[in-house]
């Protein structure tokens, strides 16, 4: 079979979402998948050719088969053609497919036995299992970038969860776009100078959405390591014959327009020493909190954030004055912990901080997936945390932790040491809404301190967005005098 020889990543991905599925389990489920991918004649235009562009990205890294036609795209079809087989040298465009996702106003070709249509409209995703969605003509690609991760993400819940909901009928707008939402969608203008921490999975998706917008400025891109093999996995921009390049400079490759690339292959710490600090627009893509609050602690004019865990994603943004920062998203550990996070630390998911302080906030019930990670975090049998499935996590908390239902008293200690392998289409996800909100604080010249988190769970509204406020235990740098003076010094 044609998959490609970093398959072993995309095993260990889909095994934290669907447990059982081995290696060889999902090898054998591939083996009678055939994606069928058709482009409309609508899909020349920016938004279109970016759609199929992301779609084939995210597809060809996991799916062995993708059969693509494109008759009255111009050369679109050849193109993305091309480009699965740079990601997947061994990739297959024969047969007859078994799921179709038909891009722009095409009828669908192969009646496969589950066809989704998938367009945009400047900001917005569009989908729908029934009727062909068109392209819009705008310049921009963030509608495109969601509706690409979004369709793909459908294509995964139809191969490997049988009866998934799908995305249909609806559209999704890129959440909370606020007063620079544009008219038609149509982006423009001078962003100046944005850096971008990491160009990891996350850094991967956002450089993808800027390098096709036509803004103007520089975007300055910090990473210090080079692409490994596990990598192409999930990073979009990376084809089969960039690895081992160093990751700043292979994304940097790809901004040709008016929006400059610049790779800077050091630390983030080495990059603030050298800008003496002064950073107006810091995107945060990086896989840890202690990062992200050294990132923060720099004090840069304005923060936006990203992260991927099992079955969640989000972006934040960051006013260091008003609302919270990002330390106050990740405190560390002190006398005064919140209650989500001694919950989370006792649970062992620390990863999955922001879950565990949102089904607290909403009072809803612990999940399947929760469970699942708690007792893989944990070494517990399963069997032991399914009582508590749907009850508050308060319950799961005091009875099940505290109280000796679930683990022995006294036996809490041990550390969380569970690496999460993201999915592409999240990883994705997650870089296209980063860079939305980057370009947003950028071009409106402010921030506000919001959670935007993507529900998987809820195909038809899917983004959650809240106000964020500073952390309650007052110990905060963005509480503290000294901090809060040097940033108002920093830029009266
Ligand atoms: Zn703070």
């Amino acid at each position: 079979m044609a998959i490609p020889d970093y398959f072993q990543r995309n095993a260990i991905a889909i095994s934290q979402v669907i447990s059982g599925l081995d290696e060889q389990r999902l090898e054998s489920r591939l083996a009678d998948v055939r994606i069928g991918v058709t482009i409309g004649p609508d899909a020349v235009g920016n938004e279109g050719r970016a759609l199929a562009d992301l779609l084939v990205r995210l597809l060809a890294r996991l799916y062995p088969s993708i059969i693509i036609r494109g008759e009255g795209a111009g050369g679109v079809g050849d193109e993305v053609r091309e480009l699965a087989r740079r990601i997947n040298p061994r990739v297959e465009h024969l047969g007859q497919p078994t799921v179709e996702v038909v891009v722009g106003t095409a009828r669908p070709q192969w009646g496969a036995a589950r066809t989704m249509f998938v367009g945009s409209n400047g900001w917005s995703a569009k989908l729908s299992t029934h009727d062909p969605q068109a392209c819009g003509a705008s310049n921009n690609p963030f509608g495109a970038g969601l509706a690409a991760s979004v369709a793909a993400s459908d294509v995964f819940r139809h191969v490997f969860l049988s009866g998934a909901e799908l995305d249909t009928e609806c559209e999704i707008a890129v959440p909370n776009v606020g007063e620079w939402a544009t008219e038609g969608g149509d982006i423009g203008g001078n962003v100046g100078s944005i850096v971008l921490a990491g160009a990891g999975a996350i850094g991967n998706a956002v450089a993808w959405a800027l390098s096709r917008t036509q803004l103007e400025g520089s975007v300055e891109i910090v990473d210090h390591e080079s692409v490994d093999l596990g990598n192409l996995q999930r990073y979009v921009l990376a084809e089969r014959n960039d690895e081992k390049k160093r990751k700043a400079s292979f994304v940097a490759t790809e901004f040709s327009g008016r929006l400059r690339g610049n790779a800077h292959e050091c630390t983030l710490a080495e990059f603030l020493q050298k800008k003496r600090h002064q950073v107006d627009n810091l995107v945060l893509a990086l896989d840890s909190a202690k990062d992200r609050c050294a990132g923060q602690a720099s004090l840069p004019r304005r923060v936006a954030n990203a992260w991927t865990q099992p079955g969640d994603l989000g972006v934040s943004t960051h006013d260091f004055l008003e609302g919270a920062c990002v330390h106050c998203l990740y405190m560390p550990d002190g006398e005064q912990k919140n209650e989500d996070h001694i919950i989370a630390e006792s649970f062992g998911v620390m990863n999955r901080l922001m879950q565990v302080r949102t089904l607290l906030y909403k009072n809803e019930g612990a999940p399947r997936d929760l469970l699942t990670a708690i007792a893989d975090a944990r070494d517990l049998p399963l069997s032991k945390l399914l009582p508590f499935e749907g009850r508050s996590l308060r319950t799961l908390y005091t009875e099940g932790f505290c109280g000796g239902a679930v683990i022995p008293l006294g036996d809490l200690g041990r550390p969380a040491n569970d690496v999460h392998v993201p999915l592409a289409h999240q990883s994705a996800l997650a870089g296209v809404l980063l860079g939305a909100a980057g370009v947003g604080m950028c071009l409106s010249g402010r921030v506000d301190s919001v959670v935007v988190q993507y529900d998987v769970l809820k195909p038809q509204e899917r983004f959650q967005v809240f106000p964020a406020a500073k952390h309650v235990a007052k110990r905060c740098i963005c509480q503290d005098a000294d901090y809060r003076d040097v940033y108002r010094q920093k830029y009266p």
